[in-house]
């Protein structure tokens, strides 16, 4: 599966970020001269257009195929990690026997591009494995297509193991419909719907297993991207994003949740979280960033649907696949639902005092699920069509001025048509202002660096706009 990657010097630069969709109007300052103004408005223009491409990928995602993927997950009645491997038809083997198999089958069909294949280690016992156990990713690799690119990875999951109420319960039936066939059927809808389409950057969809057990398989697969230098500019966990009905009653269907950390969790802070802490810039950190993208892009192409950014890792008590990702310092975000039903999470099937418990697929909503699906793909496509985010960004602080000195190297890619320089106020949350500035390396705006973040953004020929990148300080 590894092996069409070719490992990239480069650290993940990730830094994601984006735009500022409203700009023109919004524009947090005075502008400082009509010319600045009309400069905004143009890098709204191009910045903010939607790509056909992308708008052809989100109108092709379908809820009744994530449907037909959740039932025919259900069906191997449990997909616990230390369930059967031997038999086709119920446990964990099956179940990964088949989502592999579909996954070439949309491979085949969609020009052989789509390279499916196992990642599997055997873990030993631990606290949540009474048996040393295979522990078996399955993962799909769509190669870029641009020299320049296709080193830099986004990568894409849904955890495909179930349980019940007992994590160490391996036989009953644990049909983890929502948790997690919702975000393993948007990872397989997503490989088939993209697999035909073209992208600069390389994609990896995968669906991982022994979530339940401890984040072992997504674990595996960021500890060999760390080992072998990597460039995963960006990692998306989808994790219960198929139910708009909360335990108590609420229903919305109208937004996700996007949680993504700040100060990332690595063991030795490094000298990017160290810089990052000394300029204020914890809520600028490449997570931060790749966020501000997926809520922009996503909120551009599937309009009426929020992406609703969560300042945090994960919820309490919980955690999630981007977390191994997010302690090897890359960017990773997770996706899940506004409001949760834990009566239909980790529970035995069974009925009490009239209510019904288990993660069963009668409290879905597969149009919802669907709209969590297409914001991944929008995002993953634009994040894929466009440069990577500009590198090597400073903010030059030798003199004292009240202006704002950035500087930062070319991009490599050759349809790279110029850069964007975005700003907000410090205590604001997304973009407020953009300047397209011109296939430069250097920009001094009139705005005072001690009083307003700004971002770097590469832009390509088409209007695709790669992440911001945050500039540190430089003399
Ligand atoms: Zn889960």
């Amino acid at each position: 599966m590894h092996q069409n990657l070719k490992p990239n010097l480069k650290q993940a630069a990730a830094a994601a970020m984006l735009l500022a969709a409203s700009v023109a109007g919004t524009t947090a300052h005075a502008a400082p001269a009509a010319a600045t103004n009309a400069a905004a408005a143009n890098a709204t223009a191009d910045g903010a257009r939607r790509q056909a491409e992308i708008d052809a990928i989100v109108r092709e995602i379908s809820p009744q195929r994530m449907r037909a993927y959740v039932e025919k997950l259900v069906s191997f009645g449990t997909r616990h990690t230390m369930s059967d491997t031997k038999s086709d038809t119920r446990g964990i083997g099956a179940a990964r026997r088949w989502i592999k198999s579909e996954l070439e089958r949309c491979g085949a069909a969609s020009g052989g591009r789509l390279q499916v294949a196992y990642d599997s280690h055997v873990h030993p016992v631990m606290a949540r494995l009474s048996s040393p156990t295979e522990i078996v990713n399955v993962v799909a690799t769509l190669p870029g297509t641009q020299a320049e690119s296709k080193d830099r990875i986004y990568v894409v999951s849904g955890h495909y193991d179930s349980r019940v109420t007992d994590v160490m319960n391996a036989r009953d039936d644990a049909p983890g419909a929502n948790d997690d066939g919702s975000g393993t059927a948007a990872v397989m809808e997503m490989a088939c719907v993209m697999a035909k389409h073209k992208f600069d950057a390389t994609l990896v969809f995968m669906t991982v297993a022994a979530e339940e057990q401890g984040l072992l398989g997504a674990e595996n697969w960021a500890k060999l991207a760390k080992e072998k230098n990597w460039n995963v500019a960006g990692m998306f966990d989808n994790d219960i994003i198929g139910n708009s009905h909360s335990d108590e009653g609420k229903v919305d269907d109208k937004q996700v949740r996007l949680f993504a950390e700040g100060v990332q969790p690595v063991k030795e802070m490094s000298d990017a979280a160290r810089a990052l802490v000394a300029t204020g810039g914890e809520n600028d950190s490449i997570t931060r960033q790749l966020a501000r993208h997926v809520k922009e892009t996503g909120e551009r192409y599937v309009p009426g649907f929020k992406v609703t950014i969560v300042n945090r890792r994960d919820r309490y008590l919980r955690g999630g696949d981007h977390i191994p990702f997010l302690e090897r310092g890359f960017a990773a975000v997770r996706f899940t639902e506004p409001a949760e039903d834990f009566s239909h999470q980790h529970q035995d099937l069974r009925t009490e005092s009239g209510k019904k418990y288990g993660d069963l697929i009668e409290y879905m909503d597969f149009n919802y699920a669907a709209n969590v699906a297409r914001v991944n793909a929008a995002s993953l496509a634009s994040l894929a069509l466009a440069p990577s985010a500009p590198k090597e960004v400073k903010v030059i602080t030798k003199n004292l001025t009240n202006k704002t000195e950035l500087a930062w190297a070319p991009n490599a890619e050759p349809d790279v048509a110029g850069y964007r320089v975005v700003w907000r106020d410090t205590t604001a949350a997304d973009w407020q202002g953009a300047v397209s500035v011109g296939k430069v390396t250097t920009y001094t705006s009139d705005l005072s660096k001690d009083n307003v973040f700004f971002g770097v953004q590469a832009v390509d020929k088409d209007g695709n706009v790669s992440p911001a990148t945050y500039p540190m300080p430089a003399r």
